[in-house]
């Protein structure tokens, strides 16, 4: 059965949350540019956004992506697709509702695999927008391979002590936790010697050397994202998540849907820069007529709507497979691959036409389009190059075919005429 359609109760709900976002929310990342605001429990748009979260948590829409047993509403991957794609407009968006990264996926590794204690102490205050966390795997020296990872981690006692360096450690200088991937058996492959250790922010043995941000910042060392040095930390034996030897099984847990929420709101950001560059077109006059008349920004607008469009269906029937599999099997991973593998392209393409559209104006910063394109490479980057997901999805892609061992191919013209002239060559000479 297929359908396109929303049901009307939903419908309802996404338009007061596109209200919401365009009148309460979006005004904040005016207000607060600070590489930190949506996220830091400690800056000042923390207590603005506080009484927009509690409205969020009465109208039931606060962390959607969690299930009843964790206060959400287990909404599947389409619903959440269809509201993500609003809040992708505003960089406060997911705060605003709870399913911020990283800690959305944070939270769904501590469900799973949290000590009832670590439950209380860190999911709840979490789950309640009350703290921040942070997940931590990538090392200076690598990043997309893992098996070149060399923090680890030696079972003392009752302890792991870790020593080794990790970098772009994002809210590591305001996470109350960290979720850390060490080398626990260096003598196996990393997918069976690496696990995940759960490291409270004052430990000591854990330094942030430096705060690195993305993009030209005036003033440096003022970003997000932590360079990180571990030098005999010890952590208590219990804050091994999942089984020793599993970390990349445990990371699992978080990484398919994080992929595609960052997908999901990567189609608000794509709609937000069509609603600009086409009101633009239908106001601004060149050579005696409005820009929208020009054929050149028609094949613009054209093909925006159209790419736009195809990339949004594409997001939305991936996290239909989702909801109809109801696990990250191999059909969903090469599809989530694949728009994540497509995501920085349409936002190349689609930010640059809005931008340029506007001529001086599109570039200055009295339009939020250079902010747009700054945050584009992230997208190609982040939880796995470009290059890494379109490996998988051509592995995929030729699972399902087969190599002929004929010199020639088995679509080869001459054959497949032979054997359809024996099945229809009758009819030609009337026999
Ligand atoms: C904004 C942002 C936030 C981040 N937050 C976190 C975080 O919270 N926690 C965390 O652990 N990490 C985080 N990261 C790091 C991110 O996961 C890594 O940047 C990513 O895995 C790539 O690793 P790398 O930067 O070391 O690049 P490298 O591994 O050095 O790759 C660099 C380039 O090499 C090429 N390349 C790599 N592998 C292949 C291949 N197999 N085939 C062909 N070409 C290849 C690609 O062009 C790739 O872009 C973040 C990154 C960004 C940009």
């Amino acid at each position: 059965m297929w359908s396109f359609e929303t049901d009307e109760a939903f419908q309802a709900e996404l338009d007061w949350i596109e209200t919401f976002v365009r009148e309460e929310v979006e005004p904040l990342d005016l207000v607060f540019r600070g590489p930190g605001d949506p996220w830091d429990p400690d800056s000042p748009a923390f207590a603005a956004m506080a009484p927009l979260r509690e409205i969020v948590k009465t109208r039931q829409l606060w962390a959607c992506h969690l299930g009843p047993e964790l206060g959400g509403e287990g909404y599947g991957q389409v619903k959440l697709g269809l509201m993500n794609e609003i809040l992708g407009r505003s960089r406060f968006g997911p705060s605003v509702f709870g399913c911020q990264a990283p800690d959305s996926g944070n939270a769904e590794i501590l469900a799973h695999f949290g000590t009832p204690h670590q439950k209380t102490q860190y999911l709840q205050p979490l789950l309640d927008g009350e703290i921040a966390s942070c997940y931590s795997m990538t090392e200076p020296q690598a990043g997309a391979d893992p098996a070149e990872f060399t923090c680890t981690a030696k079972r003392e006692g009752d302890d792991w002590v870790v020593n080794g360096e990790k970098w772009f450690a994002s809210h590591a200088r305001f996470a109350e936790f960290l979720l850390v991937m060490v080398v626990t058996n260096p003598e196996r492959p990393i997918h069976e010697g690496a696990s995940i250790l759960l490291i409270e922010k004052d430990t000591p043995g854990l330094e942030i050397l430096r705060n690195a941000a993305v993009g030209p910042y005036v003033e440096t060392g003022d970003g997000v994202h932590g360079y990180l040095r571990f030098t005999d930390c010890r952590v208590p034996a219990k804050n091994l998540l999942g089984e020793e030897g599993k970390g990349f099984l445990v990371a699992q847990t978080r990484l398919g849907g994080g992929r595609i929420h960052h997908a999901m709101r990567s189609v608000g950001v794509l709609k937000k820069a069509m609603d600009m560059m086409c009101e633009r077109v239908l106001s601004r006059t060149t050579k005696g007529e409005l820009l929208a008349n020009k054929q050149f920004t028609q094949e613009k607008i054209a093909d925006t709507y159209t790419e736009i469009t195809q990339y949004r269906l594409h997001v939305l029937y991936t996290a239909w497979l989702i909801d109809k599999h109801k696990e990250y099997n191999r059909e969903v991973r090469k599809e989530i691959s694949a728009i994540k593998a497509s995501t920085p392209k349409i936002l190349q393409d689609v930010v640059y036409r809005a931008m340029h559209i506007h001529g001086s104006l599109g570039m200055s910063d009295e339009l939020p389009f250079m902010n747009m394109w700054t945050n584009i490479p992230e997208l190609g980057i982040v939880d796995g190059p470009t290059e890494v997901h379109k490996i998988g999805v051509a592995r995929a892609v030729l699972r399902d075919y087969e190599p002929t061992n004929d010199l020639f191919p088995s679509y080869h013209i001459p054959a497949q005429y032979e054997a359809a002239m024996r099945k229809y060559g009758h009819f030609l000479s009337g026999s």
